[in-house]
């Protein structure tokens, strides 16, 4: 199965707030398995169709527990206190910010057939949920790290934001 290309940061698919899928079809379970298979490539524990241009609210992810591919994922609990950990995201290559995040949560959705189902995350499975249903909104990392995290990845931003594509735009 081909894999997608990974938009990356600053292209403004990363910013748009992806739509409900009204419908789970045979046209997003092929979308969800190219987004494994796409995130399996580039050695990512998460995916949310934004990164691949899909506009909508797909997202798979695999801390090493096995894959889970989620449609129109809702965060409906958090549990406890946060936990900060070290985040990098296959848009934004190169940087790596600490974020805080809730640390046990619940989280609904419908699976690849169109079932509800009810997943319960904590710690590195919470915050890769977390920061994938962030990708849902046009939330990205640079917008939950410290200042001062930043700063030490300026040089790779502004390289970024001064790659071919931001001129395109
Ligand atoms: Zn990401």
């Amino acid at each position: 199965m081909p894999t997608y290309t990974i938009r990356r940061y600053p292209d403004p698919c990363l910013r748009k707030k992806a739509l409900p899928v009204e419908e789970v079809t045979s046209r997003e379970r092929k979308i969800l398995a190219r987004m494994a298979e796409t995130m399996y490539s580039a050695e990512g524990v998460g995916l949310a169709g934004p990164q691949v241009g899909i506009n909508k609210r797909l997202i798979v992810v695999d801390t090493g527990d096995g894959l889970l591919k989620l449609v129109n994922p809702e965060l409906v609990r958090t549990d406890g206190g946060d936990s900060t950990m070290e985040e990098g995201c296959l848009s934004i290559p190169e940087v790596v910010l600490n974020i805080k995040r809730a640390d046990r949560i619940i989280v609904e959705g419908l699976t690849e057939t169109g079932e509800h189902t009810q997943v319960s995350a904590e710690g590195l499975f919470a915050h890769a949920l977390q920061h994938e249903m962030d990708h849902l909104e046009g939330i990205l990392i640079l917008d939950r790290g410290k200042e001062r995290e930043k700063r030490k990845f300026k040089s790779a931003l502004e390289k970024f934001e001064e790659s071919e594509f931001s001129e395109k735009k």
